[in-house]
């Protein structure tokens, strides 16, 4: 979407170890000042957080947490708070990611909270559609994505949304090798996209940011980036190369 700046995002999940995290930095980093016209975040474990914001305090890279709680601060052992997370300078969370609906009992109801929480906290969330493969063979494949986006979204208002990027992921496409085709991928894009013009209005849709997930590479990057409604993609498994990373940053120019 012309109106709307790229993002490229990688999701590590729970992938990277400390002595691999330094080189990957030390390779992406002076690159993404050169390539200026998307939007560089790496979404990685809390434990490499605080480090890597740091380290890219400097650079237009920014980094972001794979999760965080829908309360500031308590007694929820093992949790991650939005409040810390904000302050330790992270600038993303991914909400709702599929791996955290399917292995860790993320529902609609946790996603809108965990979404609110980010915004009163100043983190930018991108929260997570997941398409599941009956709903897409369904004869109403687009109406689980919107359900999830509408209960996502509940009680959010217009300007909350100005913070807010949505990614959009078939599940049988994530870590699969399996990609939907960039026309489906746009289709899915463009009708969450009408549904945010009837959820708000039509600036806040065309203003919003659309990600694509699901096994992206430097092969089909492309295509998906040049879909009318698609401003970005998330990259898991590509992502953990640095120099495919570097690669996908450069086709989003
Ligand atoms: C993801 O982590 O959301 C993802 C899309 O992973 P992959 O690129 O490996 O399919």
């Amino acid at each position: 979407g012309a109106m709307r700046r790229p993002l490229v995002l990688a999701n590590w999940k729970m992938n990277m170890l400390p002595a691999q995290v330094q080189p990957y930095l030390d390779q992406v980093i002076p690159e993404v000042e050169k390539d200026t016209a998307a939007d560089v975040a790496i979404a990685a474990q809390d434990l490499y957080l605080a480090e890597m914001v740091r380290q890219s305090s400097q650079s237009r890279l920014m980094i972001a947490a794979e999760n965080a709680h829908w309360t500031d601060d308590g007694a929820y052992t093992g949790e991650t708070s939005p409040k810390a997370l904000a302050q330790v300078g992270v600038h993303y969370v991914l909400i709702g990611h599929f791996e955290r609906r399917k292995l860790f009992n993320e529902t609609d109801e946790r996603v809108n909270w965990k979404t609110k929480a980010a915004l009163r906290n100043g983190l930018k969330p991108i929260v997570d559609l997941d398409e599941d493969l009956t709903a897409y063979e369904g004869d109403d494949a687009s109406q689980v994505v919107l359900k999830q986006l509408a209960e996502a979204l509940d009680g959010l208002t217009e300007t909350d949304l100005k913070d807010v990027t949505i990614a959009y992921e078939p599940t049988w496409a994530i870590g699969s090798g399996e990609a939907a085709s960039a026309a489906q991928a746009e289709k899915s894009a463009a009708l969450i996209r009408t549904s945010l013009a009837n959820l708000y209005s039509r600036e806040l849709a065309d203003r919003t940011r659309i990600l694509y997930g699901g096994s992206v590479t430097t092969e089909n990057a492309a295509d998906f980036l040049s879909q009318k409604d698609i401003d970005g993609i998330l990259v898991g498994k590509a992502a953990l190369d640095p120099e495919k990373f570097l690669e996908l940053i450069d086709i989003a120019q």
